[in-house]
């Protein structure tokens, strides 16, 4: 068995919402040169994802959420050939260009084939960096950089297509993840556990009572420190007792302490401490099973900086 899966695609640096936009491609970029430039890719089996199937699409979003954005993809197309702008604007901070939609099939696709790569026991984790984020696309709308909500999307297809009971969702990006939320709330083959700054975009933190989550709003400025104490309090005691057979990570790095889109205080050690705490987990419970996909992270150095923490600590290397 290899150790670690990365999975990644070209489409995915040609999503782009516009000059100055955080969620750019130059984030992918930055990754990689990180990873290469540490040697850190050695390790690592690169793969190239397939698109999302539309039925693994619906496990997670309506027909028409997904027909919607096709169909923005089409206009956009015939506007651009007819001499008309390169992008099109969904909310204030997300829009799309003629690229988007197939690199939001990708993100999701890369999440399903890293799920049925762990599953068949060919890697024991895997990264996918690939972008348009996830964790804040709702079961019938995008916003928040997110199309599709491809964590939500993985975690349906291990329970749905591959039988799996009990499988966790890892948040740790700074923002909660709202669209996760709005998909899983009340499926209890899928636990939802999360830290995010609050109050904070968007929407000021979970609005679910559903016993399949374990939100934990922190304030600004909150440290590693309490965050690793909570993380050893709160979560792991939770997780322990629900024993997912899967583990995914929504991976955001923009509660790195250099981020500017967030205000708390995570360095790269802090990545490295939480990665092993759920690698813990996975191996007590889950076989080892870890699939971790990049959402937020907007400071280049730090988000690169942190997924080389993260994958280091991944591939054990
Ligand atoms: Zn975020």
């Amino acid at each position: 068995m290899g150790h670690t899966a990365y999975y990644a695609h070209p489409t995915c640096f040609k999503h782009d919402m516009g000059p100055g936009h955080p969620e750019c491609p130059q984030r992918l970029s930055a990754i990689e040169d990180r990873l290469l430039i540490t040697g850190v890719d050695m390790a690592l089996q690169r793969l190239e994802p397939a698109p999302a199937a539309l039925a693994d699409l619906e496990l997670a979003h309506t027909r028409m959420h997904i027909a919607a954005l096709r169909g923005l993809t089409d206009v956009l197309k015939e506007d651009m050939a007819a001499g008309g702008p390169e992008h099109a604007q969904l909310d204030p901070d997300t829009s799309i260009n003629e690229f988007t939609f197939q690199a939001a099939l990708l993100s999701a696709g890369a999440a399903i084939a890293a799920t049925d790569a762990v599953l068949a026991g060919e890697y024991e984790n895997a990264f996918c960096a690939t972008r348009p984020p996830g964790h804040h696309a709702c079961r019938d709308k995008a916003m928040g950089f997110c199309f599709f909500n491809n964590v939500a999307i993985a975690a349906k297809h291990a329970v749905e297509r591959h039988g799996l009971k009990r499988v966790a969702i890892i948040d740790f990006d700074v923002h909660h993840g709202n669209g996760t939320e709005d998909i899983v709330a009340g499926d209890e083959r899928i636990l939802m556990v999360s830290f995010y700054q609050h109050p904070f975009y968007p929407e000021g933190g979970s609005t679910s009572d559903a016993s399949n989550l374990l939100n934990v709003p922190v304030p600004a400025y909150t440290k590693g420190m309490d965050i690793r104490e909570m993380v050893d309090t709160v979560w792991v005691p939770r997780l322990l007792e629900y024993a997912p057979e899967l583990i995914f990570i929504s991976a955001g790095f923009d509660a790195h302490r250099e981020d500017d889109m967030g205000q708390l205080g995570l360095v790269e050690q802090d990545y490295v401490w939480i990665t092993r705490r759920i690698m813990d987990v996975a191996r007590q419970c889950a076989k080892g099973r870890v699939v971790s996909c990049l959402e937020g992270g907007y400071n280049l150095s730090a988000l690169s900086r942190s997924v080389e923490a993260h994958v280091r600590t991944l591939a054990d290397v």
